[in-house]
């Protein structure tokens, strides 16, 4: 059986004269934390958003679960597993903490928004919308409006509505980004329940998060990826340390 989730080959987006990312090649084992690190510019949210299928690659190709899904578009890689998340704006911030959850769970039995008005009261969308905001944490918090929940908890959110569609990769860029120290610790703690049951490809910043959460870790320099390995091995790796880990001393 393939162990491999995902599998990227040749990945590269320019633009102009510029590679963002540069024969990328990725494979994403089944079940593991994988992230990817490297400096500014290195091509990280760019390479993300060619798997989610927001950006078109120039040249490649990228299977899914077996399928080569190099050409289509966002929802339809959502529609085969593959979500991406952390993007604040998909929660809607005039309705509780469950209404958001449950409009995910409802997303993922193939029903549109526009039915919305009966999933209010609907107990097959609440019951899982509870289970899996007490998942991240936030089964005290159901019936408050997400406006009116602190930055961190709005990152809990995000997550529990991409968890609610049940995905079998979840794509997340920069999980940590904008949290102060306390918020960071309960994410990386949220992940690290995570681990195993969800395959995760992360890209974040926050090193110390990395190196606690990360199966294996990708070092991306230039669009290309130097190295490919465990958190112990990447940590060093005398190529890696030279060109990024080395330079934050
Ligand atoms: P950071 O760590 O700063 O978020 P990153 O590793 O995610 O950076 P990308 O955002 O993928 O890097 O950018 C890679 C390179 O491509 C950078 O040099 C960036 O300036 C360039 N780039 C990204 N998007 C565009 C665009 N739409 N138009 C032109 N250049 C772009």
């Amino acid at each position: 059986m393939d162990e491999s989730i995902l599998k990227a080959r040749g990945l590269t987006k320019a633009y102009g004269a510029l590679k963002a990312t540069d024969t990328l090649s990725l494979e994403i084992r089944t079940g593991e934390i994988h992230a990817i690190i490297g400096p500014n510019g290195a091509g990280k949210t760019t390479a993300i958003g060619q798997l989610s299928g927001e950006l078109t690659s120039d040249e490649g190709t990228i299977y899914f679960a077996g399928r080569d899904i190099t050409r289509l578009p966002v929802h339809k890689r959502a529609c085969l597993g593959l979500a991406r998340s952390f993007q604040i704006t998909s929660i809607l911030l005039n309705f509780t903490a469950e209404d958001n959850v449950a409009m995910a769970v409802q997303a993922r039995d193939g029903h549109s928004f526009k039915f919305w008005k009966s999933a209010r009261t609907d107990r097959k969308l609440r019951v899982p919308a509870r289970e899996v905001l007490k998942e991240v944490g936030l089964a005290d918090r159901a019936d408050i409006v997400a406006d009116r929940l602190s930055h961190g908890e709005q990152r809990q959110l995000e997550l529990a509505m991409a968890l609610a569609t049940r995905p079998a990769l979840l794509l997340l860029d920069e999980p940590m980004a904008g949290m102060g120290p306390a918020s960071s610790r309960k994410m990386v703690d949220l992940l690290q329940t995570l681990k195993g049951r969800l395959t995760i490809l992360m890209v974040e910043h926050d090193m110390d998060a990395v190196f606690t959460l990360a199966d294996r870790i990708t070092v991306l320099v230039y669009g290309r990826a130097i190295a490919t390995d465990t958190p112990e091995n990447i940590h060093t790796d005398p190529a890696v340390r030279k060109a990024y880990l080395g330079e934050n001393g």
